[in-house]
């Protein structure tokens, strides 16, 4: 008969209510949070690929930035891929990573969701983070989960705000269809969110400095890859957009929506709306902006005919740049706009138009 205790151990194959063969070690009692030590935050950095090769993906430098702000203990970063990462290493320190785990493990360039999640785990269990932050990509939504599995830990997905109540993290995220915000905390360590891309603000790209390591993942890829096809074409998401036009119920004429994407197309924009155009089935939702749409930060939102609800502005208030088009001088928005123009958004739309067709 075993000496087995009970389910918080796993050093050996007796227990069966947890499996011991997915965890390491002491890691169920290491992460209760009544006596754990773990501290700091680790993010998977996601590269994008891109015409002069991978670049950090806008999440991944809102997500170190922001953890960066929230508490005073380490960030920590890993980042999958090759030799070229390392031209990255600086932008990443200068976002406020600490430490950056480079998985350069050849098995491991193709994308594969367990493998990567086994690799995050390994990583999990050297440094014991306190939290852990992936952005709410597809990729991020794959991953994601199967980490917390393997952790025995929970996972808070597409949260839209994050901050530190001691060493407990509150989580924010859209609930009930997006009637309500709710506020989550988990139970145990590490904590995990995936967060929405926008819920922060862009940092400013600065070279930093920090330790990096090479990490090795032996266990490799679970499948193997006979082929991979990348999708080509320009991203469909608003959330990529640098400039957003954003349409609102005081667009009267659907025609002005042509316009707008006639402008957008010159200028390298996209559109986007609120919710009273998708209501009235003008526009899709995955254009929504706003608490129960899309989060979106841009450079510079043009807002034409959209009053600043509140549910609106959650989604938009981290743009940088916003400018307000709309014929009530007492509409919200003007009060947190950068450039108010108390006219008709309609015109304007045609205006600008007929002034790009003559340039
Ligand atoms: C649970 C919940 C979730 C929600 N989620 C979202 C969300 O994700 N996104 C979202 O946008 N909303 C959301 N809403 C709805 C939100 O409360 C507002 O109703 C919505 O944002 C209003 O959109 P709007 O300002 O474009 O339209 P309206 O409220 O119709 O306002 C139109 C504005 O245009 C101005 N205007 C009128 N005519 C003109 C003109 N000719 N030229 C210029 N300006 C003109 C008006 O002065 C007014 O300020 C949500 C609501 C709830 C209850």
């Amino acid at each position: 008969m075993s000496d087995c205790s009970g389910g918080s151990c796993s050093s050996c194959s007796s227990c069966s209510s947890d499996d011991p063969d997915r965890l390491p070690p002491g890691m169920l009692s290491r992460y209760n949070i009544n006596e754990s030590t773990a501290d700091g935050t680790l993010i998977w950095v996601e590269l994008v690929e891109g015409a002069e090769g991978p670049h950090v993906s806008d999440v991944s430098a809102e997500l170190i930035a922001a953890a960066k702000g929230m508490d005073d203990g380490r960030v920590f970063a890993v980042v999958f891929g090759g030799l070229e990462v390392k031209s990255l290493y600086s932008e990443i320190f200068g976002y406020g990573a600490d430490s950056l785990y480079h998985v350069r493990e050849r098995s491991l360039e193709s994308y594969s969701p367990e493998a990567y999640a086994g690799c995050l785990a390994s990583i999990v269990e050297r440094v014991s983070p306190a939290v852990i932050l992936i952005g709410s990509t597809s990729r991020g939504r794959e991953v994601a989960p199967r980490l917390a599995a393997m952790l025995g830990t929970g996972l808070t997905a597409d949260c839209t705000g994050l901050s530190m109540d001691g060493r407990k993290l509150v989580m924010t995220r859209p609930a009930f269809g997006g009637n309500l915000l709710a506020d989550i905390e988990c139970t145990k360590f590490p904590q995990m969110a995936t967060v929405r891309q926008g819920s922060f603000p862009r940092p400013e790209k600065v070279d930093g400095q920090g330790t990096a390591i090479y990490w090795q993942y032996t266990d490799g890829m679970l499948k193997d890859v006979l082929s991979e096809e990348p999708i080509a074409g320009p991203s469909d998401d608003i959330r990529d957009a640098k400039v957003l036009i954003a349409l609102g119920g005081g667009i009267r004429d659907r025609s002005s929506i042509d316009i707008a994407e006639s402008i957008a197309s010159r200028i390298g924009a996209m559109v986007c709306c609120s919710r009273s155009l998708v209501e009235r089935g003008w526009m899709p939702r995955s254009r929504q902006v706003g608490m129960s749409g899309r989060t979106v930060a841009p450079d510079i939102y043009l807002a034409f005919g959209i009053s600043g609800a509140v549910q609106h502005r959650v989604g938009m208030s981290g743009s940088k740049r916003i400018v307000a088009i709309n014929n009530d001088p007492d509409a919200p928005i003007h009060g947190f706009s950068d450039l108010s123009l108390i006219t008709d958004a309609d015109s304007v739309l045609r205006l600008l138009d007929e002034k790009m067709k003559k340039r």
